[in-house]
């Protein structure tokens, strides 16, 4: 998820790679490592934190290689410390590996390689990448044959580079499911998983696709797929300056994650459905399975979007594995004497990890004897580290204040979660089957809902001015009214409110008059028609009506001012697509305001006071 950058020419590659790692850092990341070749010395050199720091540790060293690969890491699989940093290497410490994804099949690999002798020293999934390429070394294979045979047994995704001290002429590189580049230079070249790393040096670029592996010599390279077969690959002169290209393109960090949640949605899901069986396979719960199915309630405690994330939760775990469940602001929950018993589980929410509320929380329900589980996005994060058993999101960096991407992969986690409770209690084998199967199709409908970008920036220069803002939704789409309207004010500062739409004739009716945009979630699900009476009830009003509606629905359009057509799916996985119209909507008329959509005033990122 994270950054790589690999170098193979005539000048020294240490400063390259860590001018390539600095191009990189704006996407997050924990740790960072080096590895280098040349005839005399071969080393890794690795630290836990800034590339900076790795910087000063390297200042000191005096290295100099015409080979080398350098990587910062954003944790999947554990902890970010100096051991799990990559480079990874084998026994022999001479085959260096960088990885930038997720082997979902490394604890079988692992398993197997120990059987083998190998010993492993590293918590991560990619440490089996090294050893496994070593193991048809040992069979007198040559290192790019090694690294085919290795990816037929590789399960998940990954951007690759991979340096061996016995061919020191060459690196290898390949991409599944994780972005990666090459430069090519003068008798140099170049790969990385993000043009803004090598820019400095080149801009003739080739991409790699899904499935390919490339042999970088000096002055030439080679592609060819897994299966061996030898591909073309086209150079491409690109014109993007630095700044554009950190962002993908798009202006803002916001934009850039809003727009990736087809891909972040699919990592979060990865390797994670078992769809035969209707449900799901969590390994950081497997320990606790069984408690979780007998808990007598569960409480879910968060702030802000991951609070939001968790009454979508209260929907799901009560509909489905029915339990009773309780969803509690985490700075209320802790001074408030709450009763826990010993029966009950809580989930910690948190995109950080580090949310000092969240934390707050987590621990004073620990010193009271619950049991206590985490829902986050950064790995070895201190709610992580002190759940005793948890969940990631797999989200990916998320850099923007406003949280997208990991609201929408908080609540695959969170139907991943129930379909894993319910199946063992009384969730049928074709109801699991439905969600699971319901689940893998949301990638491609957030693509869908995507592509009415414009039609939304649209509707924001509509609205630009307005000084307030409703947003109304029944059952699970209530709390993406509550999620629309924090997206609303967090960026563009236009207040807003969010109401389960029945409660609107209950107070807040009364400010409804004809410069009130209210945006209405509209699905056609089961209460769609007391919708219809709810948008009547405004109509009479004069209110201004923004319905985001299922594709299927021909009449809304008679009654609403205008309508966002999105597909539909099952209720319950609901909010994952109709949130997306609402992050649209907010960023575009953050930016018609010219506000700093990614910075947003008076907020962090990561709330680490109480
Ligand atoms: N899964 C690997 C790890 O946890 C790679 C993470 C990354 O892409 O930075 O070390």
């Amino acid at each position: 998820m994270c950054g790589i950058v690999g170098y193979i020419g005539g000048k020294n590659c240490v400063p390259i790679l860590i001018n390539g790692l600095k191009r990189l850092e704006y996407r997050g990341y924990d740790s960072a490592g080096i590895g280098i070749i040349n005839n005399s010395h071969s080393d890794v050199i690795k630290n836990k934190g800034k590339v900076s720091l790795l910087e000063e540790k390297i200042d000191n060293l005096n290295l100099f290689a015409n080979l080398g690969i350098g990587h910062t890491r954003w944790a999947t699989h554990g902890l970010p410390n100096e051991v799990n940093a990559h480079p990874h290497f084998n026994t022999s410490k001479n085959l260096f590996v960088i990885h930038n994804g997720i082997i979902e099949n490394y604890q079988t690999l692992r398993a197997g390689l120990k059987k083998l002798g190998y010993k492993f020293i590293t918590e991560t999934d990619s440490e089996v990448i090294p050893h496994l390429i070593d193991s048809f070394l040992t069979k007198g294979n040559s290192l790019f044959k090694s690294v085919q045979l290795a990816l037929q047994e590789i399960e998940g995704t990954y951007g690759l580079v991979i340096i061996y001290d016995k061919e020191p002429d060459k690196l290898i590189a390949a991409r599944k499911g994780s972005p990666l580049v090459l430069g090519i230079g003068e008798h140099e070249n170049f790969v990385a998983s993000d043009v803004s790393a090598i820019l400095a040096y080149t801009k003739q670029i080739v991409y790699l696709e899904d499935g390919e592996l490339v042999e970088v010599y000096r002055d030439k390279f080679v592609a060819k797929t897994i299966a061996d077969k030898e591909i073309q690959k086209e150079v491409h002169e690109i014109s993007m300056t630095l700044e554009e290209i950190d962002k993908a393109g798009y202006d803002h960090f916001m934009l850039k994650e809003i727009m990736g949640q087809p891909e972040s949605v699919c990592n979060s899901m990865r390797g994670r459905i078992v769809l035969d069986k209707g449900t799901s396979k969590l390994g950081g719960l497997e320990g606790v399975v069984e408690k979780l199915a007998a808990a007598k309630r569960i409480i879910i405690s968060a702030c802000g979007t991951s609070w939001h994330a968790g009454l979508v939760g209260e929907y799901m775990f009560e509909q489905f594995a029915r339990i009773p469940t309780e969803v509690e602001y985490a700075s209320e929950f802790r001074y408030r004497n709450p009763v826990i018993n010993k029966d009950d589980v809580i989930f910690f929410i948190s995109q950080s990890g580090e949310t000092a509320d969240t934390l707050a929380a987590l621990r004073e329900a620990k010193i009271r004897g619950a049991s206590v589980f985490g829902i986050c996005n950064v790995v070895g994060s201190s709610i992580a580290r002190e759940s005793q058993a948890g969940v990631y999101i797999h989200a990916g960096p998320e850099i923007g204040v406003a949280s997208t991407k990991a609201f929408t992969s908080q609540l695959i986690v969170l139907a991943l979660i129930t379909l894993l409770i319910a199946r063992r209690k009384d969730m049928s084998l074709v109801d699991g089957k439905k969600i699971a199967e319901e689940m893998q199709k949301l990638p491609d409908k957030i693509a869908q809902i995507l592509k009415l970008n414009d039609e939304i920036e649209k509707i924001a220069e509509a609205f630009k001015d307005s000084k307030n803002f409703l947003y109304l939704g029944r059952g699970y789409n209530f709390p993406v009214a509550l999620e629309g309207a924090l997206k609303m004010k967090e960026i563009s500062y236009i207040h807003a409110e969010g109401y389960p739409a029945a409660e609107m004739k209950h107070g807040p009716i009364a400010l409804i008059d004809e410069n009130m945009p209210i945006v209405f979630i509209a699905p056609k699900d089961s209460t769609y028609e007391k919708i219809l009476s709810n948008i009547e009830e405004i109509k009479a009003r004069k209110g201004i009506i923004i319905a985001v509606a299922s594709d299927s629905d021909n009449e809304i359009d008679k009654l609403v001012d205008y309508t966002i057509k999105i597909p539909d799916t099952i209720r319950m996985l609901m909010p994952i697509l109709t949130v997306i119209p609402l992050q649209l909507l907010a960023y575009h008329i953050a930016v018609k305001k010219g506000l700093n959509v990614d910075q947003p005033r008076n907020l962090a990122k990561s709330v680490t006071v109480e």
